[in-house]
């Protein structure tokens, strides 16, 4: 053994023997028990792994390690998220494809990904991520997408999914409809205008934060509350005319207002008011308008009272149907404009900041959203509600607080899942052509069917059905793709080796058999969209959960505290960490940090790390140069008292350490073996016994071998570059075996030596 660990040597011989000569070691054959898989989350093929990956993939492949010593079959699955806006816009703009051609842009989309994959994989595999490399999926394998195609018409079959005209989130700079998991409110400087609507001699007052939208007011509510007319003339709440020194004339009770209609300002148009519980007294006037569509509120109303519907803004974010000097104008140049138009009308403009809903899930859009009614594919999801409810109980949460977030989605959940992304080319498509005004799927062995690709079989349904049509602007949600990973990783173990497979019924049934699967571990950003569809997905698939235990990381941030973006310049390069130290110094920064919080990245703690990996290897050496020889079937009958004490307390360290893996604690558990490793065996035991160690005392000497080897299969799931270095340089000859992996902790356990010296 060299003085000091070359750790770039090591990493290569070490990898070498992973993923080429025994790539074998990490391969699951799913008929052997006892099982233990883990549904990993599939990296959204950006081309660039950054920390958020290094640290989930660290967590599991510890846990994948672990597991494996502990005797189990384990299956780590390594996959691909591969469809998504963010690859179109650089196809787009990087690649300078033209989205006319959707074949080529596909075509192109397509190696784009692949590249994006190579590079990731490489630093995964650096990592020393344990993957099973026989069943890696993509989600654009023509099997995956066959299989989210399968259980998508399996959904549309059981009345699931239907199509229909609704108001959905509009993106108009990603010109696509989203659904309410990649929206969010975001608080945004704005306006509040005051506008006099006339009703006969007097004017009843509104207050609205969208007064460019003033063509598609189809109504005016207000609350079953007392009103007041003031000496202006102007109707509004008591509360307004109160709060602003109005001198009030007469109290106007709202059944006095129901249904009387009054005229809009400009468009001269009639609408009616309403009354009705769930307007506001509180704000504004207490009085608003409904326009088609300002808020969800305005689809619930105009749902509830059969208004009118009016759109005045295109899926470009700009103003139609409207007056000759707003059309054509953007939201934000319209609403300027009206209140120039407005002035006589106006009875003030007070600058307000509100939340406005914006297409958050992207940060390099975070456009404010439009509600604009389309024609999409939709899931039901809001019946369920309840059941989830009761499914996620079931489900064990590290750290339990997780759940809640869980929960508070699905009880703010108030949409059915829209599931149509319109205008998108890099996605999969739909399984469904339109005969007649109805849906309907397209044949099993058709799957997966792609009517921009697939020209043959489109002529097909042509020939047999006449005039059909089929969705060729539409592409799936990507979660549609993601949220079925559980069903997904055990189909392809079913099916390793099986390209373009038809028997999908066949698997997708077998592969129920294996559900739940044992852990899902993702961050806590992604609960209300991955966490939840795969939950939504799998049980409604399967009738089975997903996973018995979710285990949930928070956010990486930086050394200055922020979140870590490529965009603040603040991020690290997982490669860059393990060039300057070593993979095993990253990967005791990504163990130290504890779940659910979010956790900040430092040099120290790489540093921290690093100097630990160089601890163990002295000790190693120390035992390398004296202990080679012995033999652990040598073990002499009698120990010394401070072999037996030091014996002890590594048993006493490894109860403490298989409880703490119950709960997945790996930070506690790395500092209760650092403690032992560094203070009771290095600068404890091996200082005490150097002169026995000197004369060769046997006693100690095993001992020392002894304590070593128990040490490396404990650390191995933390440290597996070094420890497997070291297992290989002394231990490898006397086990006969290539890896520590292939050895169990039991066979090593005290059990089996300790207590014959008790
Ligand atoms: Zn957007």
């Amino acid at each position: 053994m060299d003085k000091r660990p070359d750790y770039k040597t090591i990493e290569i011989e070490i990898r070498d023997l992973w993923f080429n000569k025994r790539k074998d070691l990490f391969r699951f054959d799913i008929s052997k028990d006892p099982k233990y898989v883990i549904d990993t989350p599939p990296p959204f093929t950006s081309g660039e792994a950054h920390m958020g990956h290094a640290l989930g993939f660290v967590w599991m492949d510890f846990i994948a390690r672990f597991k494996r010593l502990e005797g189990y079959n384990v299956y780590f699955p390594l996959g691909f998220d591969c469809h998504g806006l963010p690859t179109e816009r650089k196809v787009e703009n990087k690649l300078r494809i033209k989205r006319e051609d959707k074949i080529r842009f596909l075509e192109a989309s397509r190696e784009w990904t692949l590249k994006s994959i190579e590079s990731m994989y490489n630093t995964f595999l650096r990592l020393g991520c344990s993957f099973d490399l026989y069943k890696v999926y993509k989600t654009m394998d023509k099997k995956y997408e066959a299989l989210v195609q399968y259980t998508l018409i399996k959904m549309f079959n059981e009345g699931l999914v239907y199509r229909g005209k609704k108001p959905v989130m509009w993106c108009p700079k990603c010109k696509t409809a989203i659904s309410m998991q990649e929206a969010g409110y975001i608080e945004r400087e704005g306006i509040l205008a005051y506008i006099k609507l006339k009703l006969e001699n007097k004017f009843v007052l509104i207050a609205t934060t969208r007064p460019e939208m003033i063509s598609s007011c189809v109504g005016v509510f207000i609350a079953n509350r007392e009103y007041v007319e003031t000496e202006d003339s102007l109707i509004v709440s008591r509360v307004f005319a109160e709060k602003n020194n109005l001198k009030i004339k007469r109290i106007i009770k709202p059944e006095e207002l129901n249904g009387r209609e009054l005229e809009i300002p400009l468009i001269k148009r009639k609408v009616k008011i309403y009354v009705d519980e769930n307007v506001d007294y509180n704000f504004g006037t207490g009085i608003v308008w409904v326009c088609t569509y300002g808020d969800f509120m305005d689809i619930e109303w105009r749902e509830k009272y059969k208004l009118q519907e009016i759109i005045c803004i295109n899926e470009e974010g700009r103003i139609v149907n409207s007056l000759g000097e707003l059309n054509g104008l953007t939201v934000e140049e319209a609403r300027k404009k009206v209140l120039d138009l407005l002035k006589d009308y106006l009875y003030r403009v007070e600058k307000i900041n509100h939340n406005v809903l914006t297409h958050t899930e992207r940060q390099d859009c975070l456009s404010s959203l439009e509600l604009i009614p389309k024609e999409q594919f939709f899931i039901k999801t809001l019946e369920l509600k309840e059941k989830l409810i009761e499914w996620q109980r079931e489900i064990k949460f590290y750290p339990e607080e997780m759940r809640n977030r869980l929960i508070n989605w699905i009880e703010s959940m108030d949409q059915d899942w829209n599931i149509s992304r319109t205008k998108l080319i890099w996605g999969l498509a739909f399984p469904f052509f339109k005969k007649d005004g109805r849906i309907h799927p397209v044949e099993m062995e058709d799957l997966p069917f792609d009517p921009r690709r697939d020209k043959e079989k489109v002529e097909k349904y042509r020939k047999k059905y006449g005039n059909v049509e089929f969705f060729e602007d539409e592409v799936l949600d990507v979660w549609i793709e993601s949220s079925i990973t559980p069903i997904a990783i055990i189909y392809y173990a079913l099916t390793e080796g099986l390209e373009d497979l038809k028997e999908i019924k066949k698997y997708f049934e077998e592969s129920i058999k294996y559900l739940p699967v044992d852990l899902r571990q993702q961050g806590y950003e992604i609960i209300r969209t991955w966490l939840y569809d795969t939950l939504f997905r799998v049980k409604v698939l399967t009738g089975r959960l997903p996973w018995r235990e979710a285990l949930i990381n928070g956010m990486v941030l930086a050394e200055d505290g922020r979140k870590m973006s490529k965009s603040l310049g603040n991020s690290v390069d997982p490669n860059e960490v393990m060039d300057k130290y070593s993979p095993d110094a990253l990967r005791y920064w990504a163990l130290m940090a504890s779940y659910g919080d979010d956790y900040r990245f430092t040099w120290k703690d790489i540093e921290t790390g690093q100097s630990f990996m160089i601890k163990l290897w002295n000790i190693a050496r120390y035992v390398y140069l004296n202990c080679r020889e012995v033999k652990f079937k040598d073990k002499p009958k009698e120990l010394e008292e401070e072999d037996v004490k030091i014996l002890d307390s590594l048993r006493d360290i490894i109860n403490k350490s298989l409880e703490l893996m119950k709960e997945y604690k790996f930070q506690e558990y790395l500092k209760v073996w650092r403690k032992f490793v560094w203070e009771d065996f290095a600068n404890g035991y091996l200082e005490r016994v150097k002169e026995r160690v000197r004369n060769k005392d046997i006693k100690a000497l095993w001992t020392l071998k002894y304590v070593l080897r128990v040490i490396l299969s404990f650390l191995h799931p933390a440290f597996p570059y070094i420890t497997e270095k070291i297992y290989r340089e002394i231990y490898k000859e006397e086990e006969k075996k290539d890896s520590i992996l292939e050895t169990k902790f039991s066979e090593i356990f005290m059990e089996k030596f300790l207590n014959n010296y008790k």
